[in-house]
C-alpha cells in the first residue's frame, strides 16, 4: 500500500561532509541518510577518496556515495543553496543563531520548498573551521552532554536525518507515531513486572490448551491477540493475581471434566 509519504518527493536537503578523514564514515553517513529517505550526499575535499571501507559501512547505500559530487571548497558545494546549516559539536563560542535539531529540521523542510538546503558536517578531529562556519546561516547543535559533546560524524548525520524525516512526516500529514488506538498504555506506578506478565501469559496458554480453545487451529494467532489485549490494559500485580486465580479455577474444572469424561459410565 502506497502511503502519502512514499508518494511525496524527498525534500531538497543535501548532506555536505567537509574534509572527512575516515572513508568508512562516508559510508556510514550514506547509510544513515538512506534509512531516512535522504539521497543527496555531497563531499567537500575528503582526506581520502571513498574506498572499500566506505562500501562496507554503506551496507547497500553505496548508490548515494557513487552519485555524490565532490567539491574543492564548501563555498562551491553550497553556492546554489537557499539555507545552509552548520552542525557543530561545540555549543558556545559560535557567532551564529543556534538551532535545536528538531527546530532546524522543521525549518529546513519548509525552506526546501523554495530552494536547496544544506546541512554541513565537519571533520572527525576538528569539526568545521571558522571560515566554514561563516558560510553558514545558522548552527545546529545536538544537545549532547557538555562534558562529552562530540558524536561520531555518522551518528550526528543520523540524528539530523531522523529529525528531517519526522519533520517531513508531520508536514505531509502522516503521523510519525501509530494511531492512538494502537498505542499500548505506558506502564504506570505499580504496573506488573515483565516476569509477572510472562507467568500469566504462560498459564493462559496452558489453560487455553486444557479447555480445548484452539480446536486444532494453531495457537499463535490467538495468543498474539490476547497478549496485545492484556498489554493494553496495563495490569498491576493485583490484576495478575485475580486473573491467575480465574485461570487456576478453569484449569481445575478442565481436569475434573477430563476425569469424568474418562471414567467408565455408571450403569444405574
Ligand atoms: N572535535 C570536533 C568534533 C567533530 S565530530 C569538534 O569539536 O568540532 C564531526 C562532526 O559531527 C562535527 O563537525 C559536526 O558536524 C558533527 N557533530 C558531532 N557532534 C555534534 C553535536 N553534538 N551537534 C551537532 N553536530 C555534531
Amino acid at each position: 500500500m502506497e502511503t502519502l509519504l512514499e508518494s511525496a518527493p524527498a525534500p531538497d536537503v543535501r548532506i555536505v561532509l567537509v574534509g572527512t578523514q575516515h572513508p568508512g564514515n562516508i559510508g556510514s553517513a550514506a547509510r544513515a541518510m538512506k534509512t531516512m529517505g535522504l539521497s543527496r550526499l555531497v563531499l567537500v575535499a575528503p582526506e581520502k577518496a571513498p574506498d572499500r571501507d566506505t562500501q562496507a559501512m554503506a551496507a547497500g547505500a553505496d548508490d548515494l556515495v557513487e552519485a555524490a559530487p565532490v567539491f574543492a571548497t564548501l563555498a562551491e558545494a553550497v553556492a546554489d543553496c537557499r539555507w545552509v546549516l552548520g552542525c557543530t559539536a561545540r555549543s558556545r563560542r559560535i557567532q551564529l543563531e543556534p538551532l535545536h535539531p528538531r527546530d532546524a529540521a522543521r525549518r529546513a523542510v519548509l525552506a526546501a520548498g523554495s530552494g536547496p538546503v544544506a546541512l554541513v558536517f565537519g571533520r572527525e578531529r576538528t569539526g568545521l573551521d571558522n571560515m566554514e562556519l561563516q558560510l553558514c546561516h545558522a548552527a545546529v547543535h545536538i544537545p549532547s552532554d557538555p562534558a562529552f559533546s562530540s558524536l561520531n560524524l555518522a551518528a550526528a548525520v543520523q540524528v539530523l536525518a531522523y529529525e528531517l524525516r519526522c519533520a517531513l512526516l508531520d508536514a505531509t500529514g502522516v503521523e510519525a507515531q501509530p494511531a492512538p488506538a494502537m498505542r499500548t498504555a505506558p506502564p504506570g506506578e505499580g504496573s506488573a513486572s515483565h516476569a509477572e506478565l510472562e507467568g500469566f501469559f504462560g498459564q493462559l496458554a496452558e489453560t487455553l490448551d486444557q479447555i480445548d480453545f484452539h480446536k486444532g487451529r494453531a495457537p499463535d494467532s490467538a495468543m498474539r491477540k490476547l497478549r496485545r489485549l492484556y498489554l493494553r490494559a496495563n495490569l498491576d500485580s493485583a490484576d495478575i493475581r485475580l486473573l491467575r486465580g480465574v485461570l487456576a479455577d478453569a484449569q481445575r474444572m478442565a481436569r475434573l471434566a477430563a476425569a469424568v469424561g474418562s471414567a467408565p459410565a455408571k450403569i444405574g
